[in-house]
């Protein structure tokens, strides 16, 4: 069996390649902060409620 593995989309900035051109955008976004591709708003809240989180913790103890 052949494994047709081919990946269109290589990023030029570290080693990561996409088959797909909107998943290789939303990584140059992402972790290169290149173009302006939209970032899933699911990840983003999920972000958010970590850093709620976060900010909870060190209340008065007085
Ligand atoms: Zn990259």
């Amino acid at each position: 069996m052949l494994h047709s593995n081919i990946k269109a989309f290589k990023c030029s900035s570290c080693s990561k390649e996409y088959k797909e051109r909107r998943t290789y955008e939303i990584h140059l976004t992402r972790v290169h902060g290149i173009g302006n591709a939209k970032v899933p708003v699911r990840e983003k809240k999920y972000l958010l409620a970590k850093e709620v989180g976060h900010a909870r913790k060190g209340g008065a103890d007085f």
